[in-house]
């Protein structure tokens, strides 16, 4: 059961092989048996889940169903769900209980999903490792030394242990995508705006955009059809007609243009990780692919433009907690400013305040144009380089991280070395594009070769990227389908919980 396909979970609950509340029991023991040493989840609430899986029950038993009736989701805690608990991984929330639904928890609802439980994740979403989470760190299941990711670590753990068949998580600069790729799974960042925020916690809100985490493309598509929608609340959400995000998944990948960025095969990737890529690129090409060199220049400019704008909304974006409204308020203080400073001191980790700090420098008088503007610059060409790079091909196939899962506790002393990391996926969230990461192999870490098998032990999944133009997620799915056809990577399980 714990391996079964979205598709295959709908089937049997349809023919009544199982019910909604004895799937959303085997899974929520299981996370009883896992989640102590995987720490994905800060939530489960076991009575809260069974009560919407009867709801279900009864939903499919009347043969209302739809593909996600019944169906256990996990959510990464910074989607607002009435009645639980959303804390972003922050002291600051901790306590807060969301009074509405975010929009996506709102869609997964009306589709009669059961919610499984709140994912861990890094404090308000800042970080690339789940390490910021005031709730401790989730930990790789292929590996529990290492991280899994961030920021979505939990819901990337929770599918990757077998924990949740699903998961939402939200990519502000990757963070769909690279925790996938570090525990082998598969996840989606869609274009901006097609997925709405609101009820999303704000990080940087031109940036943030949710998406799915499963362990195949074919599920990534049913999850997009339930979450993806124009919403009025959000005013930057797509006002589009509805689209099926699994229309693309028959479509041969004969006649495909691939183009592969010279600047994402330089210094810094890992040689197993550029010879998984490259294995996968050979596999597309054998299904019919034609591949030529792209050029991204200002690649190497995406991570100094990301960590000025996302930080500087950021700063703009914590600002409302104050203590006074709603979130942590210290326990002792002066006065209202002394209340202020030590509500906010206390209630914000040690990532959270360098982003306000920074993201105060960037935007204050004097420093405005030295960054924030030239960073919005360095914004506009790097969208305009995917623009020149997407009149040659269909997708850009690249790596999604420079290297496999590092260890716990490897980066912490040195915030650049864990923002380098983010160098292949934040400018698809600069220009606002599609992408997703799907397993393509394993690596050992540090500079060994290639390796494929897994009896070796200690292997690490490797994530394979393919961005999309605009709108392209349909086809970015289609393709990674057919590569999960004739591949077993996306099938692999970690070696826990047998
Ligand atoms: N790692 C990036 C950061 O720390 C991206 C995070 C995200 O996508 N939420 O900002």
């Amino acid at each position: 059961m714990f391996d079964a396909s979205l598709t295959e979970l709908a089937a049997a609950l349809a023919a009544k092989r199982i019910s909604s509340v004895e799937l959303t029991r085997l899974f929520l023991d299981r996370i009883a048996r896992l989640d102590g040493s995987l720490n994905a989840f800060i939530t489960v609430d076991p009575e809260r889940s069974l009560a919407q899986a009867r709801a279900a029950d009864r939903r499919l038993g009347a043969g209302e169903g739809g593909p996600l009736t019944g169906i256990p989701v996990a959510h990464k805690d910074l989607f607002l769900t009435e009645g639980w608990p959303s804390t972003c991984g922050s002291r600051m929330l901790a306590n807060f209980v969301a009074p509405y639904d975010a929009h996506v928890i709102e869609r997964f609802n009306a589709a009669g999903a059961v919610i499984l439980g709140k994912t861990n994740m890094d404090e308000f979403a800042m970080g690339s490792s789940n390490e910021s989470s005031w709730f401790g760190a989730a930990r790789n299941p292929w590996n529990p030394e290492c991280v899994p990711g961030g920021s979505s670590g939990g819901s990337a753990t929770a599918v990757a242990a077998r924990m949740a068949p699903a998961a939402t998580g939200t990519d502000t600069g990757g963070s769909i995508r690279q925790p996938a790729a570090l525990t082998g799974i598969c996840g989606l960042k869609p274009t901006y705006g097609v997925v709405s925020r609101h009820g999303m916690v704000a990080f940087a809100s031109s940036l943030d955009q949710g998406g799915p985490l499963a362990r195949s493309a074919e599920e990534l598509a049913a999850l997009m059809n339930v979450m993806a929608g124009f919403d009025a609340r959000d005013s930057t959400s797509l006002e589009r007609p509805a689209e099926d995000y699994a229309r693309e998944l028959a479509r041969p990948v004969a006649g495909l243009r691939i183009g592969v960025p010279r600047e994402y095969f330089a210094e810094g990737l890992a040689p197993e990780v550029a010879a998984a890529v490259q294995a996968a690129i050979d596999a597309l090409q054998k299904l019919g692919a034609t591949t030529s060199d792209v050029d991204l220049p200002n690649t190497g400019l995406s991570v100094p433009a990301y960590y000025v704008i996302a930080p500087a909304e950021a700063s703009s974006n914590l600002s409302r907690y104050d203590g006074v409204r709603y979130g942590f308020r210290a326990p002792e203080y002066d006065d209202l400013m002394d209340m202020y400073c030590r509500s906010r001191a206390a209630g914000f980790g040690a990532e959270v305040k360098r982003r306000i700090l920074v993201g105060t420098y960037v935007l204050s008088h004097g420093y405005y144009d030295a960054y924030y503007l030239k960073a919005q610059k360095i914004r506009r060409l790097i969208a305009n380089d995917f623009a020149e790079a997407f009149k040659r091909c269909d997708v850009i196939v690249g790596p999604t991280t420079p290297g496999v899962a590092f260890r716990l506790g490897e980066k912490t002393a040195d915030p650049v070395q864990m923002y380098l990391d983010d160098i292949y996926t934040v400018a698809v969230n600069l220009a606002g594009l599609p992408a997703l990461s799907i397993p393509c192999g394993f690596g050992r870490g540090g500079d060994a070769g290639p390796a494929s098998d897994l009896s070796r032990g200690g292997l690490l999944p490797i994530g394979l990227q393919l961005i999309g133009d605009y709108f392209a997620e349909a086809r970015l799915l289609g393709v990674a389908h057919q590569y999960q056809r004739g591949t077993d990577w996306h099938r692999r399980a970690p070696p826990i919980g047998h």
